[in-house]
């Protein structure tokens, strides 16, 4: 069973992809993405690895629940790849040299064009999991990017509130951001030439770090070679900082939000290119769970002090630097 199943209450879809339970148990201390696997050629820097158990594909079944008013299904239409840093199994990403993290965000970005010229995609988006506290069974340094047949709901979200300011002020929301972050200075980790990472005034995660282009761009493939390698050296240096906060490799969910696709509209004006972390950490020792009034109520509460995380993850990323 694999199929969209609509969800009349929120108004999106539903990825049921029961295939996924076939997944062979995997031989203890055996990695698919090393040398030797027979999964990976015997040699490669960065690697799109085609996806066993893809949710979404293109060659999904027709759906075979019911369809009515409320109860509709559609095709699980889409493509999930896998997207491998590196073939060292221990690799973390701020130790890759500039020319392989290049050659990664160049793989995220082609990975994209190729994606686009299916038009039935109207979403994609790369994202990574790490570590075992946001349920990663696979160490070995990898991301996925998923393209989906409809706008996800959290992307729609934002896109509205985006559009609704820019239409009541003229302002692009992620410029003002930028702005008021850079006036109150507590919440920025840093600046490059082409990005600003901070943790935003309203964030729900302590340590939730935002990545946000300073030039008015919405997807990767509208970076040039310079912007490609400022983004590379922004994400390594988030999560260098993350791993020299508590001195232990840090969890996190690394999600990127680009402009949707194969579409008429023109996000420019109000939308940017941006990624948002999600480290389930409140500290070294709690973990902070999506429990019942985040997930039943998506009423978020931060029970930290953002000035005062920030301030932590700001020391823990010069420390970071001055190691380099
Ligand atoms: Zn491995
Ligand atoms: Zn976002």
């Amino acid at each position: 069973m694999q199929e969209l199943r609509w969800n009349p209450l929120l108004g999106t879809w539903t990825i049921v992809a029961a295939n996924r339970q076939n997944r062979p148990n995997m031989p203890k201390d055996w990695c698919p993405f090393c040398i030797g696997s027979g999964k990976v050629p015997d040699e490669y820097d960065v690697l799109l690895y085609s996806n066993d158990f893809p949710a979404l594909s293109q060659t999904a079944p027709e759906p075979r629940s019911e369809n009515n008013d409320l109860y509709m299904s559609a095709k699980a239409h889409g493509k999930c790849e896998v997207i491998l840093y590196s073939p060292n199994h221990a690799a973390k990403i701020y130790q890759l040299t500039p020319e392989h993290m290049l050659k990664l965000v160049e793989l995220w970005t082609s990975c994209c064009a190729s994606m686009v010229k299916d038009t039935l995609i109207q979403y994609i988006f790369p994202f990574e999991n790490r570590g075992a506290a946001v349920g990663v069974t696979m160490p070995h340094p990898h991301g996925q990017i998923y393209g989906y047949p409809f706008i996800p709901l959290k992307i729609k979200t934002e896109l509205a509130q985006c559009k609704q300011y820019f239409e009541k002020t003229g302002a692009n929301m992620f410029e003002e951001m930028i702005s008021l972050e850079r006036s109150a200075g507590a919440r920025i980790i840093f600046e490059n030439d082409y990005f600003i990472a901070f943790i935003p005034y309203f964030t729900d995660y302590p340590y939730g770090v935002f990545i946000v282009a300073k030039n008015k761009r919405l997807l990767l493939t509208d970076f040039n070679l310079e912007e490609k390698k400022a983004l590379g050296v922004a994400i390594q240096d988030v999560v260098g900082a993350f791993d020299t906060l508590f001195d232990k490799e840090f969890p996190y969910m690394m999600c990127f939000h680009q402009a949707p696709v194969n579409t008429e509209e023109v996000y420019h004006a109000y939308y940017r290119f941006h990624i948002e972390f999600y480290p389930p950490w409140r500290n070294d020792e709690v973990i902070k769970f999506y429990a019942s009034s985040e997930t039943g109520a998506w009423a978020a509460t931060n029970t930290r002090s953002v000035e005062e995380s920030a301030e932590e993850l700001r020391q823990a990323y010069k420390k970071y630097k001055h190691a380099q």
